[in-house]
């Protein structure tokens, strides 16, 4: 099978990740004979740098044009300053937009081998976690109007958050057909009893609920699931919220599995096309040192092959892989403790790679 994928280098460790995610895939293109066309597609700081514009259309044009899209991280210090429409998130939030990528999927899942490196207790960790955070990527708040003005003499700013009845329709159809494949619990997080936004989420999502009598909803307030994930995560099984909260509560899901290293995504909109990326940033404060964890961009490759490419067997072998070096004991600094070796982001690749 040929494959189209647009790479996305970014910025700090991105290139260095995403060089490894590529020697995975070419692993794989190898063992079951596929062929993998890589087009690279800048974006962020290095499009910047290259085209004053975090997201020149000819990148966007080339994702449009794609299988999938593999991405590592954008940003960094260097393009802090750049005015707000040209900030490297800006490119992020446009290629999502322009790509309607609507819904972002994020397991939490504790592997066995990093149990030492949740920050919660043994007697929570060991109940399991293993979770997915189904957030809606393209409203809310980040995608409403945003405005600052002088009121009352200082200065006075907004957001506007809302959401139509369509746009929770089709993320809560998302989440109760991922539950399907799973546990068959969802979890809608809203804000309910303060936000209007809330209100309508529930009662949509309690109405798309109908056409799935195998799944059990139940609803909680954002405050709450904020304090369950640390409290009692294993009672989760798939968690479905608007943008803004899932943003902060998925990044709590990925801490308190260990490493902001490990956790792969994928940003899905109607068709098979997606955009898998790390949950990290780009991590400048260890970019150019081969000290970054590649394996959650090797895991949204694996991702990648999966749910875009209908390649289970494939992205089985890439997470089996994974396993064993976990096993082994090799870690990146991230995730290091007494007894294991430790090594360099290009050495864990090459060894993901021995493993295939
Ligand atoms: P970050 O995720 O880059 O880093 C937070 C901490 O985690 C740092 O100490 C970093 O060294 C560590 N870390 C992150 N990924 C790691 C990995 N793979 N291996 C080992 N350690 C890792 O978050 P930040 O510092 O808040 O942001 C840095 C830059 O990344 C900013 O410019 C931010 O805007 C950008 N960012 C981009 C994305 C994206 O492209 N999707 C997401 C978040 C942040």
């Amino acid at each position: 099978m040929t494959q189209n994928i647009a790479i996305i280098r970014g910025d700090g460790i991105g290139p260095e990740i995403m060089a490894e995610a590529i020697a995975v895939l070419d692993k794989i293109s190898a063992k079951f004979g596929h062929t993998f066309n890589y087009t690279e597609a800048p974006m962020g700081g290095e499009a910047i740098d290259k085209y004053d514009d975090p997201l020149p259309q000819s990148s966007l044009d080339t994702c449009l044009a794609s299988d999938s899209v593999l991405l590592s991280a954008v940003g960094g210090p260097k393009w802090d300053s750049v005015p707000k429409e040209k900030r490297p998130e800006r490119g992020l939030l446009r290629l999502r937009a322009g790509m309607e990528l609507y819904a972002n999927i994020r397991p939490a899942t504790l592997f066995d081998e990093l149990r030492d490196a949740s920050p919660l207790k043994p007697s929570i960790v060991d109940k399991g976690i293993d979770f997915v955070v189904v957030r809606e990527l393209i409203g809310g708040a980040y995608f409403g109007e945003h405005k600052t003005m002088t009121r009352g003499g200082e200065d006075y700013a907004q957001d506007i958050m809302g959401y139509s009845e369509h746009e929770i329709e089709r993320i809560t159809h998302v989440a109760f057909k991922t539950a399907q494949k799973r546990r068959k619990i969802v979890c809608s997080v809203d804000k309910a009893n303060v936000l209007d936004s809330s209100k309508l989420w529930r009662r949509v999502v309690t109405k798309v609920a109908e056409s799935y009598p195998d799944v059990i909803l139940s609803h909680m307030y954002v405050d709450n699931c904020a304090m369950q994930l640390v409290r009692n995560p294993a009672q989760f099984d798939v968690i479905v919220t608007e943008n803004l909260f899932g943003d902060i509560l998925s990044d709590e899901a990925s801490m308190i599995t260990g490493s902001i290293g490990m956790i792969p995504s994928s940003s899905l909109g109607e068709g098979t096309c997606g955009l898998y990326e790390p949950i990290h940033g780009s991590a400048p404060d260890i970019a150019g040192t081969n000290a970054a964890n590649p394996i959650g961009m090797i895991l949204s490759a694996a991702m990648m092959l999966r749910d875009s490419f209908d390649m289970p067997n494939e992205a089985d072998a890439i997470e089996s892989a994974v396993d064993a070096v976990l096993k082994k004991g090799f870690r990146t600094g991230d995730t290091m403790s007494e007894g294991k070796t430790r090594l360099g982001c290009h050495e864990i690749g090459v060894a993901i790679c021995e493993k295939i």
